[in-house]
């Protein structure tokens, strides 16, 4: 499964990321996906949950930031939004098109889950 390989990727980033900065826990993940890499965000999310249990992402939060699809016309250079695949300029129906976004998939960002305070902390009511 598609969604089963980049989950398996993103953990290991996440787990070389995590042990550079010292974190010991992930609470969330800040990830983009452009729609042109074909991603079920609700599987990828469904996958993730299930890959991350006992590690040190286990119950993180994914967010997934979908990016639209966008091209250039070599022809007539006219930028626009790329419905539907269908790459083809508005402009002078061009087909020559460079693609500017849409094909992301990487991880933007991610937060370490506050650590665990040694004795009661009142600040925390
Ligand atoms: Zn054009």
């Amino acid at each position: 499964m598609h969604e089963t390989a980049i989950v398996s990727g993103l953990m290991k980033i996440l787990t070389e990321q995590a042990a550079l900065h010292g974190v010991a826990r992930i609470a969330r993940v800040n990830l983009k996906v452009g729609r042109l890499r074909g991603v079920d965000p609700r599987q990828l999310r469904a996958c993730f949950e299930l890959f991350a249990e006992e590690t040190l992402a286990d119950g993180a939060e994914l967010v997934i930031d979908e990016v639209a699809v966008r091209g250039r016309c070599r022809a007539c250079g006219h930028d626009f939004a790329v419905p539907r695949y269908r790459f083809e300029c508005p402009e002078c129906k061009g087909q020559d098109i460079a693609v500017l976004s849409g094909q992301e998939l990487y991880i933007d960002s991610f937060e370490a889950a506050a650590a665990e305070p040694a004795g009661p902390d009142e600040r925390r009511h």
